[in-house]
């Protein structure tokens, strides 16, 4: 295959500079805790660890999907474990995380998609941690409305799921789910929590989509409710991952930026190392959320 073709300058990785990173590297060693920030090899990993924030991946490390873009293996996952929540509590804890995201592989193989799992969690944080803000990232749930009220029951200040790209690449960039799936789980949550809640959704750009592709997406997004949108540049984890097709300028990610936010976006993040989760922390939550 192809080698891979040198990262743009303002894709490079900032290396590490406080003790920070090892403390966070232990601490989640001996609570036997997976990140994203390593699982998927997320490009901010140095930055994110050293300043103590770190986005927790629970229901296992082993996915029922296998997404063209992401470095989460594929593999049939093991049982649930019922210390989890307690354990995620506790690292946001020793952390102290003012704004915690916890997050999942897609679990098709239980009849919640890991809802309930993602409910405990919620809670056994927020007992540890009064008045943190709790952001979820949600795998589709193959769109259960039960599955959805569990989650919204423990009462996720934000509720965060990714439409990653637009209709046209859908089939080839992710796994069984389905862009109209995606849209209709955030329209859907919104209309049961309305403004008790902040959605937010998140595009990968550099995948082949045309700039009008982007902007119907970023519409369909609008159409669905969707309140907070990230936008970053897709890097290609492995050599067996969907090619990068376009690095897209950082100039660029700043005229998008600009463009949601006159859709009505009310935050938006666009910026080639832009993840789901980075800097998540930056949203302030109006008063009284
Ligand atoms: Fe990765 Fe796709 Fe699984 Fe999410 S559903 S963890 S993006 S393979
Ligand atoms: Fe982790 Fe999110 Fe930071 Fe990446 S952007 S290192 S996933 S917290």
């Amino acid at each position: 295959s192809q080698p891979r073709p040198r990262l743009p300058e303002w894709l490079r990785i900032k290396l590490p500079t406080s003790d920070t990173f090892s403390h966070t590297r232990g601490l989640l060693d001996e609570l036997k805790l997976h990140t994203v920030c390593e699982s998927a090899k997320c490009p901010n990993h140095w930055e994110c660890w050293s300043k103590g924030t770190a986005t927790f991946m629970i229901a296992g490390d082993r996915c029922t999907r296998a997404c063209g873009f992401c470095a989460v293996s594929t593999a049939k996952p093991l049982v649930l474990e019922s210390d989890e929540p307690n354990r995620v509590a506790e690292a946001t804890r020793r952390m102290r995380l003012k704004h915690v995201v916890i997050t999942a592989v897609a679990r098709d193989d239980l009849h919640d998609g890991g809802a309930d799992h993602f409910r405990q969690t919620i809670e056994a944080v927020r007992t540890l941690n009064p008045g943190i803000i709790i952001e979820v990232l949600t795998p589709d749930f193959l769109e259960k409305d039960a599955a959805i009220d569990t989650v919204l029951s423990a009462n996720p200040h934000i509720f965060n799921h990714n439409l990653e790209t637009v209709r046209r690449l859908t089939p080839s960039v992710r796994s069984r789910a389905t862009y109209d799936r995606s849209l209709s789980v955030l329209a859907k949550v919104k209309a049961k929590r309305g403004d008790g809640i902040h959605t937010k959704s998140g595009l990968m750009l550099g995948l082949g989509e045309t700039e009008a592709e982007l902007f119907t997406a970023m519409e369909d997004l609008r159409r669905s409710d969707c309140d907070i949108l990230t936008l970053g540049q897709y890097l290609q984890p492995t050599l067996k991952h969907l090619p990068v097709v376009e690095f897209v300028n950082p100039t660029k990610f700043a005229e998008y930026k600009t463009v949601a936010e006159k859709m009505g976006f009310v935050h938006v993040a666009s910026g080639p190392m832009v993840r789901s989760s980075y800097h998540a922390d930056e949203f302030h939550l109006p008063e009284g959320s």
